[in-house]
């Protein structure tokens, strides 16, 4: 599981700055998928070869009584609750302030692994300037720059090892890939534990037993027509007995790490609330974690004619960056349309497994060449020249040839329409990605 990391600081230290540097590094291509909102706090992080979850907490001031300071007060403490590791921001350039101290007292009363970090040092780093940060009780005071980019790697190696110091790393279990990994994740309300326990009543279900999975079965294996499945814990989730409950708390860490460790995500929408911010966000991510996904748009019982048709235009214009995903129209509690949700499930599963061999998507790659060239450059014109799977789940294809940083946006997703079409990739995201030989 990656670990997650907290950015936590008083106002204007750097800390989104810090937070768009740690996270602009990892090889997503989503940047230009029309509709994806980019005003979340959450991102995805690679550095080297550490992966992790980052969290950005906007001004944080412990002791705020009322308004939106202790609003953000509360969201911080919820982030730093949920973060593995702690990066406290002070500014470098303005010295130690009254509210770092405040901030401080709270981190070294949370006893959780912290890392001060000194920003805005650029043309200061060798200097012995930063001592005055000791006073804060929290050791060794490593100065960077979010805005040059200086002091990235050591930090984020840094901070990955006070976890190490923490948690000794643990095996991961192995993962058996005739079993789909399903995360159910939607909002808090959606009806996640009403057809989780609709579906888990369902005779057709046969329970099996799954290394690793049986002491506290926070997952639940289970088989179905054949296939086997593991519902894995998802965000707000509990199980009590036999059945699911939502648990009050919507932990939005707990939602990213549960998609993170799913081959498929069934995300739940609430037909009666049309689509929010919110879900977009988690469909945003999603799509970044490059998961398999289907759509359910639940309570469809509970809409009017009028409704619906408004819903099927908002998440055409809202998810339109998910048109590759199937969607379904359910009600959890009627029991309605709830079949082909697992046929789109599995389809999804197997589309994002499929295997390409390289000279079927060679051959694709130069008729879709020939139907369209790419548009030429000044006096160059791109080469592509043959084409192989780099990966599953999401499917990777690597396009080798010339001068292939001038192939726009636009000639990748034609040629990504062509490969779909060819493979019948259903409900899986896919990335196109361009090798240059010299
Ligand atoms: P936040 O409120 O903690 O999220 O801070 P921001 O990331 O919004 O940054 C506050 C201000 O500090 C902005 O004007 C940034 O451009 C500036 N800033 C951020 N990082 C650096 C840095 O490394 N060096 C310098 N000189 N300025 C920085
Ligand atoms: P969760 O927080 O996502 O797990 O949502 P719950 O399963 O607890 O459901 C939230 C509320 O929505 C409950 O009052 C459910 O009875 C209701 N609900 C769930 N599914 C449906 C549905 O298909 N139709 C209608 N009308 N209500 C539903």
């Amino acid at each position: 599981m990656k670990p997650v990391i907290a950015l936590v600081g008083r106002p204007n230290v750097g800390k989104s700055t810090l937070f768009n540097r740690l996270t602009k590094t990892r090889d997503a291509i989503v940047a230009d998928f029309a509709g994806l909102t980019r005003d979340r706090h959450y991102g995805n992080g690679k550095l080297g070869d550490h992966e992790y979850i980052v969290i950005d907490t906007g001004g944080f001031e412990p002791d705020a009584l009322s308004g939106i300071y202790k609003e953000m007060a509360k969201q911080t403490r919820q982030a730093v609750a949920e973060a593995d590791v702690v990066i406290f921001v002070v500014d470098a350039r303005a010295g130690v302030s009254s509210q770092d101290h405040d901030i401080a007292k709270y981190l070294r009363k949370l006893g959780k692994p912290t890392l001060l970090t000194a920003n805005k040092a650029e043309g200061m780093i060798e200097g012995g300037q930063f001592t005055d940060f000791y006073e804060l009780g929290l050791g060794e005071v490593l100065p960077v720059s979010a805005a040059h980019g200086q002091g990235m790697r050591l930090l984020v190696d840094m901070s990955l090892e006070l976890l190490k110091l923490e948690k000794p790393e643990e095996e991961p279990e192995p993962q058996d890939p005739l079993v789909i990994r399903l995360a159910v994740a939607g909002r808090p309300n959606v009806g996640k534990s009403t057809l989780i326990n609709t579906w888990l009543g369902e005779e057709r279900l046969v329970a099996f037993d799954l290394p690793g999975t049986t002491r506290d079965a926070i997952s639940v294996p289970f088989e179905r027509d054949g296939q086997k499945f593991e519902l894995i814990d998802t965000a707000g989730l509990r199980r009590k007995g036999k059945v699911f409950e939502a648990i009050e708390k919507f932990s939005v860490v707990k939602t990213l790490q549960a998609i993170e460790d799913s081959n498929v995500v069934l995300l739940l929408l609430d037909a009666t609330q049309g689509v929010t911010d919110q879900d977009a966000h988690i469909a945003g991510y999603i799509l970044e974690s490059g998961r398999a996904v289907v759509l359910a748009i639940n309570k469809w019982d509970a809409v009017d004619a009028y409704q619906r048709e408004t819903l099927a235009r908002s998440v055409e214009t809202r998810l339109g960056f998910l048109k590759f995903a199937t969607i379904h129209y359910i009600s959890a509690i009627k029991r309605q349309g709830l079949g082909p949700v697992w046929k789109s499930i599995a389809q999804a599963h197997a589309s994002a497994n499929r295997k390409m061999s390289t000279p079927v998507l060679t051959r694709l790659l130069l008729e879709a060449v020939q139907f369209q060239q790419p548009q030429r450059s000044g006096v160059f014109r791109p080469k592509l020249r043959y084409a192989h799977q780099g990966g599953m789940n999401p499917p990777i294809i690597i396009v080798h040839g010339n001068s292939l940083e001038l192939v726009s946006e636009s000639y990748k997703r034609y040629l990504e329409g062509r490969f779909r079409k060819e493979f019948d990739l259903v409900g899986t995201p896919m990335r196109i990605q361009m090798k240059t030989s010299h």
